[in-house]
């Protein structure tokens, strides 16, 4: 996965980001920050049917990601972590299943719900065959659609660590805690959110634009200093005072989280 592509501007996916949903809870002072947060990739090219699967998931408080296209979303899949991709069969171009396959040949295990127009017993086969974990014929009630993939992310939940480590510095992700050097930080959800993402793509390049699209969710003015501010913010914390340094500028493009300088 390379974060520093995230940084070209997408034009023509711009409204799609706009209408992301500003998670209610997270980051807010005093917010719940047990929230079930899940990243959601929809692959539909039906815009009705897109809409209507991405306003359900993110009245559940996921951050919801559209793409109408499989070449598009293959290339959104393996640029950024999801919790789970919802993934139309019928797409123009490059069709689900040959999506999933790519996908798949990549070593990308991201949990996919495959949907089908049709439900026949042999397309489920095959979905299954090329790597979905789940299956789900249209029409479908939203409840369920809502239901399976909340299931997909608790397994794909599983595959993950719960502890990530980048050389001493340690993040586990069910206390949200930071640990180095024999030292715990409390991390604010945002300063969280920031460190998973750079942490999770450790040895990688993000790019700001990536860092603001993955953490904040919002449109921002790429013009904005938010991503650097927050970076001095976790700095202070996790390198200030240890060696090696961890957190390092990638001068006019972002950042990366590597032992070696
Ligand atoms: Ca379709």
């Amino acid at each position: 996965m390379r974060c520093a592509n995230a940084t070209r501007r997408r034009p023509s996916r711009r409204r799609e980001f706009r209408i992301w949903k500003v998670d209610c809870n997270v980051g807010k002072p005093g917010g719940d920050d047990r929230i079930d947060f899940m990243r959601v990739l929809v692959v539909e090219d039906e815009k009705k049917t897109a809409s209507f699967i991405r306003k359900a998931l993110q009245a559940e408080s996921f951050a919801v990601d559209v793409s109408h296209d499989g070449a598009e979303a293959l290339a959104l899949a393996t640029q950024a972590p999801f919790d789970a991709i919802v993934l139309d069969i019928m797409l123009p171009g490059l069709d689900g299943l040959s999506m999933l396959r790519r996908l798949r040949e990549q070593n990308n295990n991201t949990p996919v719900l495959l949907l089908s127009a049709r439900g026949q017993v042999n397309e489920k086969v095959e979905g299954l065959n090329a790597g979905a974990d789940d299956y789900l014929a249209k029409p479908f009630a939203l409840a369920e659609l809502i239901a399976r993939v909340r299931s997909l992310g608790r397994r794909g939940g599983d595959s993950k660590p719960l502890v990530l480590r980048v050389a001493d510095l340690s993040l586990d992700t069910t206390t949200r805690q930071a640990q180095r050097g024999g030292t715990t930080f409390e991390l604010t959800t945002r300063e969280y959110r920031l460190l998973e993402f750079l942490m999770r793509s450790a040895g990688r390049i993000c790019g700001r634009m990536a860092i603001l699209e993955k953490v904040w969710d919002y449109d921002f003015d790429p013009g904005t200093n938010l991503v650097d501010v927050y970076i001095k913010r976790l700095r202070e914390k996790i390198d200030e005072g240890f060696e090696p340094k961890l957190l390092h500028t990638v001068r006019g493009v972002g950042y990366t989280m590597k032992e070696q300088p």
